[in-house]
């Protein structure tokens, strides 16, 4: 992989028919017991490894002067495996036409992808030393379509929860998320000032780095199968979520560092909610989010800040006085039938 990749960025190659053109006959020469997928599979990533190294550098994101492949992987075209799903096995083709069998390690979450269409996979050597089979399924889902009497359930996300409901039931799944970087952010700190060894505290944030994600994302999956069940429970077949692309510009400048910070997450959440709504048949659809924090979802009157609490806000026009996470949550709900009411062809 590297020497294509470093052959790619001498001759400014990102196409992957030049790489295997230049490339192919040798590879073939220096490997010829090897079937030659492998050849055609490596040529195949290394370009677009180098393509994407392109673009990075492009948008100015990316510093190194050329890209390099660090994992162990090997890349496995349709045809240099065959996986049985039954018997937890899978075969991989290997020197003069024989085949490496492995036992796959497996559990109760493997079942669900029994039924679905196989598509390409990798056989990853990880740093602690496991060796894992990454495998793409594939499978396709008939969505029911939205119209005006579909039943939704808008969420909405904030530091340290995730509400969602409707105009029927409002939940709230506490998440703690904030509270959890806080104290992953101070742990670094400390780091940072305590250890000298460079070696070692890179090793270390990157340990509490990887810590910290692991476990907001477990938290996140937790929060999304919770809100499916209920959407199952209630008969509901639209999610509603806030459109994060159309935040406008006075958004953008109010909200600093940690606005960004949680909009990242809440795109994280979004992201993990949409997959698993459609695997289970639901429609999952983005609202303009404009107002919504800032209008009563009553009347339309402004609302204040209420004396009463500090997540609580009140409505100056008809007196409503609410929480500002289930407001956000009954805006959202009110914006998918608006859209109903407002065109003149529904
Ligand atoms: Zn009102």
């Amino acid at each position: 992989m590297n020497e294509l990749i470093e052959y790619a960025h001498l001759h400014g190659i990102t196409s992957f028919i030049s790489l295997y053109h230049a490339k192919y006959r040798e590879l073939r020469q220096r490997h010829p017991t090897l079937p030659s997928h492998y050849i055609v599979t490596a040529c195949r990533y290394a370009a677009s490894i180098y393509e994407s190294f392109i673009e990075l550098k492009k948008m100015g994101v990316c510093e190194k002067e050329r890209p390099t492949f660090k994992g162990q992987a090997i890349w496995l075209h349709k045809q240099l495996f065959k996986l049985d799903v039954e018997g937890w096995k899978v075969s991989i083709a290997a020197h003069r036409g024989r085949w490496v069998t492995l036992r796959l390690l497996h559990g109760r979450y493997h079942d669900r992808f029994k039924d679905m269409k196989l598509g390409e996979a990798w056989l990853v050597l990880r740093d602690d030393g496991n060796l894992c089979l990454n495998v793409v399924f594939r499978q396709t889902i008939v969505l029911p379509e939205i119209g005006a009497d579909a039943k939704v359930i808008a969420v909405d996300v904030n530091e340290n929860a995730i509400v969602y409901g409707n105009d029927d039931f409002i939940e709230r799944f506490e998440t703690n998320e904030g509270i959890i970087r806080t104290r992953y952010f101070l742990k670094r700190r400390r780091i940072q000032s305590k250890i000298r060894g460079k070696g070692l505290r890179a090793r270390l944030l990157g340990k509490y780095k990887g810590r910290e994600r692991h476990r907001v994302r477990e938290i996140y999956h937790r929060a999304a199968k919770e809100i499916i069940n209920k959407a199952r429970e209630v008969g509901a077949t639209v999610i509603m979520m806030e459109d994060l692309r159309r935040l406008n510009e006075e958004d953008k400048g109010s909200r600093e560092l940690n606005g960004r910070i949680h909009r990242w997450s809440y795109k994280r959440f979004q992201q993990i909610l949409e997959y698993q709504a459609k695997l289970h048949g639901l429609n999952v659809k983005y609202v303009d989010p404009a107002y919504t924090s800032s209008l009563c979802p009553v009347c339309g009157g402004e609302l204040d800040l209420s004396s009463n609490g500090h997540r609580l806000m009140k409505c100056q026009r008809c007196g409503l006085e609410e929480d500002r996470d289930v407001i956000a949550v009954k805006n959202l709900v009110k914006r998918h039938y608006e859209e109903y009411i407002n065109t003149e062809n529904p």
